[in-house]
């Protein structure tokens, strides 16, 4: 791109959000509907982030749409953001840049038809998170994908990469996916994981075993095989100190290999500003540091979702609607019903942290505020 022929634009604006996952989405309703204005930036051309690749239903509660798939749920975020007059949304725009001036927050932001700059007073990022990447022989060949990047090309745009598979990982992702695919009649030759236990839930697990797929604990993958692309798969068992035994490799034919092996929260835009970001395993990694009001370490900038701490999408609602809720009383002020909605979301938040799928990210939060 020539940075000479960019049409520069200026936006000046109260509140901006950056994403519009389930995070970003509730964030910006919840502005708009306690009577504030909201600008909503997303890099794609639609709402829903990660749910409109999503063809599984949902549990959980039914205002937050149990029972709904995650690319119906997209369309109803979509469809309420299109109804509020006080959301402006700026779509197939990506936040490149943050930079901080004075008390303001300044966007850098890539259109097709050049860079906007957006001031803001009170930002919320609620960028999501990326997949993480797995170090084995061969990882470079066409043919070893992202579970979620499996899940764009199957679900959203109906393309199958192979036809066989060979999955890595069995959190929720590797484990929905990898019955996505089957769906898709694609065949899974077998699910590995490198700890003793599939550490999905049992529901997603279940499905899978009942169809007959293998699901190999204490495996890794040692090395794709293939010379332009994927043909194959050696894999191995680990010892309890996850070292490979020698001569437990086994090979697969498979036709592409699918790495369900964790997100990482994307804190690039808080980097930038030397927001304060911890190392905190139980959410995913690095994350940035943030209050109960979902505040980081620099003011007027809230996170919420992914970004905030891998979770998943219930969760990243109620996060959204609370930082919604805090980015709108430092415009508008805080008042009697403020306050009570915000209790009332914390409480709900708390509430859908009770089972044991949740302790996890409990003791990662508590280690993000201990000492600060
Ligand atoms: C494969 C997969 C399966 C899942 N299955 C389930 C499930 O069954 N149930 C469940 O509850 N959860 C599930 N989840 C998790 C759930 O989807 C996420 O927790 C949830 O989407 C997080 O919401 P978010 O809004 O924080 O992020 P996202 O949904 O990732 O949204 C972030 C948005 O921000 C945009 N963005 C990022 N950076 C920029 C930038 N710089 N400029 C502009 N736009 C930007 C992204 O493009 C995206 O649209 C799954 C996730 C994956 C990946």
């Amino acid at each position: 791109m020539n940075g000479n022929n960019l049409d520069k634009k200026i936006l000046d604006r109260k509140i901006v959000v950056i994403g519009g996952g389930p995070a970003g989405t509730k964030a910006a309703l919840m502005i708009a509907d306690l009577g504030g204005e909201v600008l909503l930036i997303d890099e794609n051309p639609y709402i829903g982030g990660q749910l409109v690749k999503q063809t599984h239903k949902f549990f959980g509660s039914e205002e937050l749409y149990c029972g709904l798939r995650g690319f119906e749920i997209a369309k109803i975020l979509e469809e309420e953001i299109k109804k509020r007059e006080n959301i402006e949304l700026l779509l197939n725009a990506c936040a490149v840049g943050l930079y901080l001036e004075n008390d303001k927050k300044v966007i850098a932001v890539i259109k097709e038809d050049g860079l906007i700059r957006v001031n803001t007073d009170v930002l919320i990022l609620a960028t999501g998170a990326y997949e993480n990447f797995l170090l084995f022989e061969n990882n470079d060949l066409p043919g070893v994908y992202g579970a979620g990047a499996v899940q764009t090309l199957v679900n959203q745009y109906g393309v199958r990469p192979g036809k066989s598979c060979l999955m890595v990982g069995s959190g929720n992702i590797g484990l929905i996916v990898s019955y996505q695919l089957l769906q898709a009649g694609i065949e899974v030759k077998a699910v590995i994981e490198i700890l003793p236990k599939v550490s999905g839930w049992y529901v997603h697990y279940a499905k899978l075993k009942r169809c007959g797929v293998p699901i190999l604990t204490s495996h890794t993958i040692v090395k794709a095989i293939g010379k332009d692309y994927v043909t194959g798969a050696v894999i191995a068992k680990v010892n309890k100190n996850f070292k490979i035994i020698k001569g437990s490799e086994k090979r697969l034919k498979v036709d592409f290999i699918c790495l369900a092996v964790g997100l990482t929260p994307f804190a690039d835009l808080l980097w930038q500003v030397n927001g304060k970001i911890k190392y905190v395993p139980e959410l995913g990694g690095f994350v940035p540091y943030y209050d109960e009001n979902y505040e980081t370490s620099i003011r007027n900038i809230f996170v919420c979702g992914d970004v905030s701490g891998i979770e998943e999408a219930s969760t990243a609602m109620m996060e959204g609607e609370i930082a919604g809720i805090s980015a709108y009383e430092r415009i508008y002020g805080e008042n009697e019903k403020t306050k009570e909605l915000k209790e009332e979301k914390k409480k709900y938040l708390h509430h859908l942290r009770k089972g044991p799928h949740s302790k996890k990210i409990l003791i990662g939060l508590k280690k993000l505020r201990d000492d600060n």
